[in-house]
């Protein structure tokens, strides 16, 4: 199994090294800043031997430029969207190899948070972006709502014991509104105390496993009575069908971040 670390960057994104213990090739996914990766290929004498992009956000690719002059680092990303210097472009069905650090990757077209959203699933991991997060997904910029439902129950058919490396710490806030939704669910309510305890101590709610998001994310909870109630109660009419639900959660916890400042 590779060794997987969060370098968290800008306000609350993270960037993934992977590698193999005690080998210096890593992979880099999503780096939207290239500073925490030069200090820690400093201080660990890595060599970055490729870029991962899951989409085109600036927050996930602003460090490209700077690490391809610096390490001469090829860059895999999604075919559909416009990535800098991307030199691998990749959709479902195609494999990642890196045989030279040991890894492997499965691309999986999620799109939804963006039109050309890919993920990549191997050892057990799914690096997913912004699609989904710790009891959350990503808003639809320039997906549809329709896409990352469908996107998230593909996710979802993957082994329950998957991790999931997201590309942001969100899992406290998201956790809030999973309360919302589902007040009497306890393992919201214990996942809530474990998160803010872990945050406290500044480590990473992230990764989850996949069975402790079906057990805690209200986007992965369409069909469950309780999710179900309260979405027809917020959108005012009965919903009989889960992707009504979800693209009702959508915009239910899109109200709820306008209203929040900043
Ligand atoms: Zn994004
Ligand atoms: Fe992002």
């Amino acid at each position: 199994m590779p060794e997987i670390t969060a370098l968290p960057a800008r306000k609350d994104n993270y960037i993934w090294l992977i590698r193999q213990h005690g080998e210096a090739g890593v992979v880099v996914v999503d780096p939207g800043e290239a500073l925490p990766i030069h200090r820690a290929v400093r201080s660990e004498s890595l060599v970055p031997a490729a870029i991962l992009i899951t989409h085109h956000h600036y927050d996930h690719v602003e460090g490209v430029a700077e690490l391809v002059e610096r390490y001469a680092t090829p860059v895999y990303g999604p075919a559909g969207e416009s990535i800098p210097l991307l030199t691998h472009p990749l959709r479902e069905g195609d494999r990642v190899e890196l045989a030279a650090v040991g890894i492997c990757f499965q691309v999986l077209d999620i799109p939804g948070h963006t039109a050309g959203h890919i993920g990549y699933y191997g050892h057990g991991s799914l690096f997913c972006g912004d699609t989904l997060f710790g009891a959350g997904c990503g808003g639809i910029f320039d997906g549809t709502a329709q896409q990352l439902f469908h996107s998230l129950r593909k996710i979802a058919a993957l082994p329950a014991s998957t991790l999931i490396y997201c590309a942001h710490e969100y899992t406290v806030q998201n956790l809030g509104f999973a309360a919302t939704v589902e007040p009497h669910n306890h393992a919201i309510t214990q996942r809530r105390e474990r998160a803010v305890r872990l945050r406290a101590k500044g480590g990473p709610t992230v990764p989850s496993t996949l069975a402790e998001e079906q057990r805690t994310n209200p986007f992965l909870r369409c069909r469950e009575p309780d999710v179900i109630d309260a979405a027809s109660r917020f959108a005012g009419c009965r919903l009989d069908s889960a992707e009504e639900v979800f693209v009702v959660l959508r915009h239910w916890k899109d109200s709820l971040d306008r209203q929040q400042p900043g």
